[in-house]
């Protein structure tokens, strides 16, 4: 069945969003607002993609993303103009951990405070400080383990190359891009002659405050996609996979799962570049190619409940991060009842333990029995937790976090160059270097379809 024949006038302007996640949510948003007529054909039978919130027994499971740094052009202003209600991380719940040897060290909040003798020994620590005086680095992209171990030493790189990008991408320091993946670091340095001294400086300036956590509706992430989700119903079609794509002459025919073609002037892909790789072998083997060879990291969020008394620990911050080491294998714990207090019933509180990423991407094959022993092992011996929990949801997701190795600011360039020259076709999503949280899903589904909202409906 062909729904819209490239005859009618209506077929020729109709936008398809293939993937119903927060990015083409938002892009349907957008393309209603300025009253562009759209489709968006979601695989799964709720909207929302990563975006979810799983509520069971007075427990709230984040099943993705448990919070959004406010920003002037993320989530927070979007859920502003949906009228969807921000409610903040708690204030006081900003401490954090890191794990060595198996116990918990405070993180310190300052740059200079990470040299104290809980992370480094003081002969590394004294090297590191002498990182204004190095020189500034000229390479076209390194490695964050390399940019760090060049500015600070060794030591600094080991100790915390792996700590700043566990509790983003879930990656492996040796193999990710300082460049793509920690702009502001190589600024700095260019422009302070020190990552040291950039830091100090970018914190001194006036109110320049450190940005806030923030989640929607009660305190639950998923308040954020079903605000969407309401002002776009009519055009989202759930539980209706897009199967292929193809060109006919100027137009793009979308086919489903169950053999139902659409016609349609435009495409924008929101899905993961794995999935849009496959969407666009026939049409563009080259790019499909380029697509396909982003590396996603897998994770498992194992969501506990536990009965305050059972809890030793004071649960007073946000969590704590876990890099590699032979007595802890989940990549962190949130403290997500501290965060948002309504996401554990009076009396209890909820944990959520990170597992997978690059360094453990078996995690996500565990049975759900064998992930619940190894989450509970590492709570007891890091937070001393012996009960059993009286609540758990795990929920596993296989390409779950895009990875910015080496060079990937060039290969998103050649994407999008490959990308332009297929009429009608935009991608959107955490995979082009703009970044991979929601924020930055937001702000890419809003820049693919802005060259659209002004030319679409006279089209
Ligand atoms: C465990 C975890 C923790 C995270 N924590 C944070 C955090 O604290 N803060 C933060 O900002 N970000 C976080 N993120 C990242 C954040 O979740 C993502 O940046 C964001 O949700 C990506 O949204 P998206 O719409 O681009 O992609 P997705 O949410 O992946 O949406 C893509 C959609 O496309 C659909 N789809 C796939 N194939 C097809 C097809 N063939 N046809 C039709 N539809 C299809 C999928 O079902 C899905 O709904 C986290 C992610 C994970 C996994």
């Amino acid at each position: 069945m062909v729904e819209g024949s490239p005859a009618e006038p209506h077929a020729r302007r109709r936008v398809l969003i293939v993937g119903a996640g927060v990015a083409g949510l938002t892009a349907a948003f957008r393309l209603q607002q300025a009253g562009v007529p759209f489709e968006v054909w979601e695989a799964s039978s709720r909207a929302g993609g990563m975006v979810g919130s799983h509520d069971e027994d007075g427990f709230t499971t984040e099943a993705g993303p448990v919070g959004v740094l406010e920003d002037d052009t993320g989530a927070v202003p979007l859920a502003r103009e949906l009228g969807v209600p921000v409610v903040p991380a708690d204030p006081d719940a900003t401490r954090r951990w890191v794990v060595r040897d198996g116990h918990l060290k405070a993180f310190p909040s300052s740059p200079l405070g990470v040299f104290n003798g809980d992370h480094l020994p003081p002969w590394r620590a004294a090297s590191a400080l002498l990182e204004p005086w190095r020189r500034v680095g000229r390479e076209d992209d390194e490695t964050v383990h390399a940019f760090l171990s060049r500015r600070f030493g060794r030591g600094v790189a080991d100790a915390f190359s792996e700590v700043a990008l566990v509790g983003i991408t879930a990656g492996d320091p040796r193999s990710t891009s300082v460049d793509a993946m920690f702009p502001t670091w190589r600024t700095l340095e260019r422009s302070h002659g020190s990552l040291l001294r950039g830091l100090i400086a970018q914190r001194k300036q006036a109110g320049k405050r450190p940005r806030k956590l923030h989640a929607f509706g009660p305190g639950r992430m998923e308040a954020l996609v079903e605000g969407l989700h309401a002002h776009v119903r009519h055009g989202v079609h759930l539980s209706r996979p897009v199967t292929s794509l193809r060109r006919d002459g100027g137009d793009w025919v979308a086919r489903d799962a169950q053999q139902r073609d659409g016609v349609f002037s435009h495409v924008l892909l929101a899905t993961g570049a794995q999935v849009s790789a496959s969407l666009l072998r026939s049409v563009d083997p080259t790019l499909a190619e380029l697509l396909a060879s982003v590396p996603y990291a897998p994770m498992r969020v194992v969501g506990l409940g536990y009965r305050r008394e059972d809890v030793p620990h004071a649960l007073d911050g946000y969590g704590f991060l876990v890099p590699e080491q032979p007595r802890v294998r989940s990549l962190g714990v949130l403290f997500s009842s501290s965060l948002f207090p309504n996401q554990a019933p009076r009396g209890h509180v909820h944990l959520r333990v990170l597992m997978g990423g690059v360094r453990d991407p078996d995690a996500v094959t565990l049975s759900g029995e064998d992930a619940l022993a190894v989450a509970t092992r590492d709570l007891q011996r890091t937070l001393g937790i012996h009960a059993r929990p009286v609540h758990v949801h795990q929920v596993t997701w296989s390409d779950a976090i895009p990875q910015y190795g080496l060079g990937h600011h060039s290969w998103a360039q050649r994407v999008k160059q490959h990308a332009a020259a297929l009429p009608g076709l935009a991608l959107c999503g955490g995979a082009y270097g703009g970044g991979v949280g929601v924020n930055d899903a937001v702000r890419s589904a809003d820049e693919a379809v802005t060259p659209w909202l002004e030319r679409l409906p006279e089209a």
